[in-house]
């Protein structure tokens, strides 16, 4: 089973939205579960403090070192071989390949900031890699952990139907997807491509690779700077 643990002030935001559909669907097979650590209950002194002001001054709180670590060291041993993350606006930005690799991996731990942010010195004291889901700010990182959790899970073998494996999706070989179409063939003065209606399969193959390249160029002209020119 691939297995997400997540270290958050607010546990009741999961599995929130993944409760539902093809994430719930396989959360009540047991392709895949959830489990939250809080971290409150490894807070500091009778009122379970997590948080400090920040050194040098400033607005806000920052979550302690201290906190984190006791959360991280209680809930997950150290041969766990699950990616560390912490979700966070100054992260690497998380990628299609990336969600592809942390499928296809045990699971993931991950860290959801509040506040100012997670004190610096625990993300380097316990490795933890910082993943952005975006340029703007969310106001914790549970929101930010759900998308994350939702991109890998809907990957897990058997969550998505048989015919919907993914390969042709956004992002998938540095491409945007092809548009789509269904029922009914006229819709206000527009019909469906003809090509798609031909039945000619090497055709349609041919027009949805000139449509995904074509809407690629003009929305995301810089995912085709990174693609391998063979695949055209
Ligand atoms: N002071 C921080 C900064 O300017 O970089 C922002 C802190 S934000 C209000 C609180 C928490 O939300 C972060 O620690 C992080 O866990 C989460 N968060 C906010 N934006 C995010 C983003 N774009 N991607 C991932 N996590 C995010």
């Amino acid at each position: 089973m691939w297995r997400a643990t997540v270290l958050t002030l607010f546990p009741g935001f999961f599995p929130g939205p993944l409760g539902f559909s093809l994430a719930g669907d396989a959360r009540d097979r047991a392709v895949w579960d959830v489990e939250t650590v809080d971290i409150r209950d490894h807070g500091i002194g009778r009122h379970r403090a997590v948080d400090d002001t920040p050194a040098g001054g400033g607005p806000g709180m920052v979550i302690r070192a201290d906190v984190v670590a006791a959360s991280l060291d209680a809930s997950i041993a150290p041969d766990d071989p699950r990616p560390r993350l912490f979700m966070s606006p100054r992260g690497k930005p998380l990628t299609q390949a990336r969600v592809r690799s942390l499928a296809s991996g045990d699971g993931v731990v991950i860290l959801c900031g509040r506040f100012e942010g997670v004190d610096e010195r625990v993300i380097a004291a316990r490795g933890l890699e910082e993943v952005s889901i975006g340029d703007y700010v969310l106001s914790g990182g549970e929101i930010a952990a759900l998308v994350l959790l939702d991109a890998c899970v809907r990957l897990l073998p058997g969550v998505m139907g048989a015919q919907a494996s993914g390969v042709d999706e956004s992002f998938e070989n540095d491409l945007l997807e092809y548009p789509q179409y269904t029922r009914p063939r006229h819709f206000e003065g527009q019909d469906i491509p003809p090509t798609l209606l031909s039945g000619d399969h090497g055709k349609i193959a041919a027009w949805r690779r000139a449509e995904a390249l074509a809407v690629t160029r003009a929305r995301r002209p810089d995912l085709l700077t990174n693609r391998r020119t063979d695949a055209d």
